[in-house]
């Protein structure tokens, strides 16, 4: 991610500092001859470029000790330190002439050439997607290429991998393709309840019911961080097991169905690193055609990937430009509308506000952190969206968590 206002230097051994003879031959063999997989408009030349030497890294979090097990650039001593601190020192001080400069807090994304995301959660992904459409300048409709800043985004879970290239506006945006992200799982209810057959089910029996019915350590809140509420909830979840003759109840599986941690795999996070790298190269050189545009990667069982193009989605409420449509009777209620817009498979919003618009902007419902506001508009939420004044065509603003951007939606009465 090299800023913009100076150039992306990716030079080729030019006598700058730390050079050696023999430093970019492993380079130099894309980038001076043409192959099979070559960009059709890329000339193969001596003068041309490569290795990117200024990266910022911007991650907001400090190291656990947790995490050595995955992270290479870490050590026990780094334990509390922020992350990007540790990581721009550890590659400054092993790669000569390279520059990474830490950002452990927000960074404004304006000044970047190319972003690389790797995001622990789809709310993340979606607001950093939003930021980049924010970002792209149309004239008279027709988007100006010069706006555009290519998001590379890789993720893992466990043994399974993705890394995409997503050209905002032009290519599949993280909201095109939303359905792709199943909702977290939960378990049915009478499942649990009555009819377990995963140690899974048992934990989750503890969890839910157990705990606030036994109400242990005097009532507290279950805290998946404190070892005691762990080792109570993994005795319970181990007699429920054994009661229904379940196998496989652990301390640790019991933590991570309590913390929701799907373990991370430090050679599935390698290879999705290494794709989203490649494709830096090939965007940042222009020597190869960039992935195209989706690659999934999975060595659950043996090792399989393959690659395929996700389509941009006509209607897509991050990238289409046009208001969405929200159908809906005049007798349905603001409730539904709130129920739509968070359960909707192609919106899945967290906690959406929405504002009528254009003519008198008036809070219909807002929950967020405005706990005031909250109160004072919770009771349009049982009420019809005619006795709201809401009228056919009407423009909803809604803000979520999910964009930086207010989307507008258009409200279309059914009879
Ligand atoms: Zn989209």
């Amino acid at each position: 991610m090299a800023e913009k206002d100076e150039p992306m230097v990716v030079d080729g051994g030019n006598g700058r500092t730390c050079e050696w003879e023999g430093r970019w031959n492993h380079i130099k063999k894309f980038l001076e001859r043409s192959g099979p997989f070559t960009h059709p408009d890329f000339e193969p030349s001596t003068e041309a470029l490569s290795g990117f030497r200024n990266i910022h890294v911007v991650d907001m979090d400090t190291i656990d000790v947790s995490n050595l097990n995955r992270q290479f650039l870490f050590r026990p001593k780094d334990v509390g330190r922020p992350k990007a601190d540790v990581a721009a020192d550890f590659i400054n001080n092993r790669i000569p002439g390279c520059c990474v400069v830490p950002y452990p807090f927000e960074r404004n994304t304006l000044q970047f050439h190319i972003i690389v995301s790797g995001l622990d959660s789809v709310v993340a992904r979606r607001w950093m997607n939003g930021m980049l459409l924010s970002l792209l300048v149309y004239e008279d409709g027709v988007l100006n290429p010069s706006s555009i800043i290519p998001l590379i985004d890789g993720g893992t879970e466990g043994f399974k991998g993705n890394a995409r290239v997503i050209l905002p506006g032009m290519t599949a945006c993280i909201d095109c393709t939303l359905e792709l992200y199943p909702p977290q799982i939960n378990f049915p209810m009478c499942t649990i309840a009555s009819m377990p057959r995963l140690p899974e089910h048992c934990i989750e029996y503890v969890r839910i019911l157990l705990w606030p019915k036994e109400t242990p350590f005097g009532g507290v809140a279950l805290d998946g961080d404190d070892p005691e509420h762990i080792q109570w909830v993994y005795q319970r979840s181990l007699e429920r097991a054994t009661e229904f003759g379940i196998t496989g109840v652990t301390y640790r599986l019991t933590q991570g169905v309590v913390k929701r941690i799907i373990p991370a795999v430090a050679s599935t996070n390698a290879v999705i690193a290494a794709a989203c790298a490649t494709e830096v190269f090939k965007i940042a050189s222009s020597a190869y055609i960039p992935l195209n545009n989706y690659m999934v990667f999975n060595d659950v069982d043996g090792l399989y990937t393959y690659t395929f193009e996700a389509e941009r989605k006509e209607k897509c409420s991050a990238c289409s430009q046009v208001p969405l449509d929200l159908h809906f009777s005049p007798c349905s209620k603001l409730q539904e509308v709130l129920d739509h817009l968070t359960e909707c498979a192609s919106l899945q919003m967290k906690s959406p506000a929405i504002t009528a618009c254009p003519d008198e902007i008036r809070q219909l419902y807002k929950l967020l952190s405005v706990a005031l506001i909250e109160q004072r508009t919770r009771q349009n939420l049982s009420k019809t969206l005619k006795e709201l004044g809401l009228t056919d065509r009407q423009e909803l603003a809604i803000a979520d968590v999910t964009t930086p951007q207010t989307m507008l939606f258009r409200l279309c009465f059914t009879s």
